[in-house]
């Protein structure tokens, strides 16, 4: 029988931000006097709105602060806890993220594959990729969202074993100076069986090569 399980994760419930529309008129002036400085004609009919436009897409970019309800709940899994000596995997992805990294503030962007060794209980892909949306979409570093989303994970479904793979382009350093337009930062996150098992972290390698 499968249950549900209410859960409240402090990184799940954080409260909405609230800026106040004085405030947010402020960094509208701040932001226009910004873009103008550096080459932007605020006057056209293309640009007036330009400031206003970029604090909401910044806004939106970093709603991951905002916290994310909707992860409360897991399944518990069907598959009986007696079973044991499968040791099998679940693995999801790829699940595209965007985030902005915390030194330029500029996105950095690509896939997350997730695998875990189920514990008590199961969650759904569309909850992991609540999941790494809730710490991607924040001013962050990649070491630090992956570090998040297994810690989260194994908050969550107190699984055997967690494995975190991202792999990003990160703007900040193809859009400017030395121009690596092909370069990908790849992180690697092994948790609990995985980080025991080799024979795990290659099954779970060569499953993510597959899909990609
Ligand atoms: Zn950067």
């Amino acid at each position: 029988m499968t249950s549900v399980i209410e859960l409240i994760s402090p990184a799940a419930e954080a409260e909405p931000r609230a800026v106040a529309s004085e405030d947010w008129r402020r960094f509208e002036g701040y932001v226009g006097e910004i873009f103008t400085a550096l080459g932007m004609d605020l006057s056209a009919p293309g640009t007036r709105e330009t400031p206003h436009r970029f604090l909401q897409a910044l806004r939106d970019a970093t709603a991951g602060y905002d916290g994310d309800p909707k992860l409360r709940t897991v399944f518990a899994s069907e598959r009986p806890p007696a079973v044991d000596g499968s040791h099998s995997q679940i693995i999801e992805g790829p699940i595209v993220f965007h985030a902005l990294c915390e030194h330029h503030a500029l996105p950095f962007f690509g896939v997350a594959h997730i695998g875990y060794i189920a514990g008590p209980e199961i969650i759904g892909i569309s909850k992991l990729t609540r999941l790494v949306r809730l710490y991607a979409r924040r001013f962050t570093v990649q070491e630090r969202l992956g570090e998040q989303v297994a810690d989260l994970l194994e908050e969550l479904v107190r699984p055997r074993g967690v494995a975190v793979r991202l792999e990003a382009a990160h703007l900040c350093t193809q859009m400017r100076g030395v121009a690596e337009h092909e370069s990908r930062t790849v992180t690697t996150f092994w948790r609990g069986l995985y980080d025991e098992r080799a024979e795990l972290r290659a099954e779970f390698m060569a499953e993510i090569g597959s899909r990609r």
